[in-house]
Parts: structure tokens; sequence; C-alpha cells
């Protein structure tokens, strides 16, 4: 479903990805991790189109991405996107969060919209807090919306950039959670996260990324048990 083949991005003289060589099928979930710098945000807004790449394609559902706004708007449609900083607008209250993009961008019916996006809200448990403002919610909460209104654009993939990162600690399992139970409803995801748990429970393959590449990818289980890499290994003895 999202295929990338020899993909280069360079920042000016910096080569944030080298040869990203990288398939992924619907349905299938994908962990990915790495030091910082490696270039697994690069590569998760890469896919989304929130930055070009300059050597190799990059295709979403069937469609190479180039940089046509129609092309980059139709993918953006179809790919739902969380950031570590949740990202709501403070000023609208959650539900509107919700519905905006689908109104205004998919021209769904402002009733309908409403009614998708408080099943989606119930979905992340947050139902009772529909007319509250972001900031009078605590971050899992938070996040949990930003998880709901990536869904209310029913998109065919998820991408998690370190959706977790910015939680204490009591707050991450409420949004593992929710993660966890979109994995079982068949959901493709690409997910940037450390959470090796999560990786144990729901990756159907676990990408190590260093320096703007992919070092090596495999099954959780052949992952964690035998790395094949030394930077792997490194990596995995300071996180684990
Ligand atoms: P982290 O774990 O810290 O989030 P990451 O693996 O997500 O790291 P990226 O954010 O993809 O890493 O960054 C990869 C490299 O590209 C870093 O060295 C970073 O400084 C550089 N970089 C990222 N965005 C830009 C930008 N907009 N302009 C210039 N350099 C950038
Ligand atoms: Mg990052």
């Amino acid at each position: 479903f999202i295929e990338l083949n020899g993909v280069n991005k360079w920042y000016g003289q910096y080569h944030a990805l080298r040869d990203v060589t990288l398939s992924v099928d619907k349905g299938e979930r994908i962990v990915i991790c790495g030091p910082s710098g490696s270039g697994k945000s690069t590569l998760i807004r890469c896919i989304n189109a929130l930055e070009g790449h300059h050597q190799g394609t990059i295709s979403v559902g069937g469609t190479a991405l180039t940089s046509d706004i129609k092309t980059v708007e139709g993918v953006r449609k179809s790919v739902g996107m969380v950031f570590q900083s949740f990202n709501l607008f403070p000023h609208l209250t959650i539900l509107e969060n919700c519905t905006l993009a689908p109104i205004h961008v998919k021209k769904i019916k402002k009733a309908q919209a409403e009614d998708l996006a408080m099943s989606l809200l119930e979905r992340v448990r947050i139902g009772e807090q529909a007319l509250k403002y972001p900031g009078q919610l605590s971050g899992g909460q938070q996040q949990r919306v930003a998880i709901a209104r990536a869904l209310c654009m029913q998109p065919d993939v998820m991408l998690f950039d370190e959706p977790t990162s910015a939680l204490d600690a009591e707050m991450v399992k409420e949004v593992l959670d929710i993660m966890v139970d979109l994995a079982g409803s068949g959901m493709t995801m690409l997910c940037v996260t450390h959470e090796m748990g999560f990786a144990r429970q729901v990756a159907d393959r676990v990408v190590f990324m260093d320096a703007g590449q992919i070092i090596e990818m495999n099954t959780p289980d052949a992952f964690f048990r035998a790395p094949q890499h030394d930077r792997t290994r490194q990596f995995l003895s300071q996180i684990l």
C-alpha cells in the first residue's frame, strides 16, 4: 500500500534519508525506531508529503507522490497523522477539532461529521469531553483526541510520530491502548516509537534506522532476540 523506492532527501548539504526502500502492505503494522536524528520523522513526513524528497519514488495507495498540489491533497486525505505534540487547535472545542477537516476538506455535512466524530471520540473514550477545549484536557486525553481527529478523515493508513513521548508515564498506557485497539481493527499503521512493548505486541515488522538509512528490518521476535547489526544491538541496549 505504501512503497518507497531508493528515497533520498537532503536538508541543504545534510543527507537526511539515504536510499530508503520500504514497502508496507494494507493492514500491516510497522514500528520504526532509531537514535535521535536518524531520520524517522523525516521519513514519516515524506510519506505524508509534509516534506518533499529529492530522489527515488514514494507511492501511497497506488498514487506516486509528486509536488503537484492535487496529488498532495489527495494523498493527505487518505493518510492520518498523529504528532508527538498533539497539535490540536486550542481555540476550537474537541468536537470542532474533529469535524473541521471532514467539513472543509471532505465536504461532509456538519451533522454527519459530528455523528462520526462523536462515535470516534467515544471509541477513544473521550465522548463526554467533546465540548471542552484542548487546554482543559490532560496530555493523554489530548493525544486520544488527536487520534480520533485523524480517524475522522477515514484514512487508509495512520502515521504516528512518537505519540507518547511527550506524555507523563501514567498517560502513556491510555494512548497505547487506543493504538493497540486500532491495530486490532486492521488499520495500516506506521509508528515511530520507542515503546518496545507496543512493538512486540502489535508490529508485523520493526524497522531500525540510523544516519538516514534503514539498517535492519525484521519481525519483532527476530529483531529483539537476534539483532543483526552492532548499531542495533547498541541502540537496544540503551533503551531496553
Ligand atoms: P528524533 O528521535 O530526535 O525525533 P528523528 O530520527 O526523527 O529524530 P529527524 O527529525 O528526521 O530525526 O531529523 C533527521 C536529521 O535531519 C537531523 O539531523 C535533523 O537535524 C535534520 N533535520 C530535520 N528537519 C530539518 C529541517 N527542517 N531543516 C534542516 N535539517 C533538518
Ligand atoms: Mg523525530
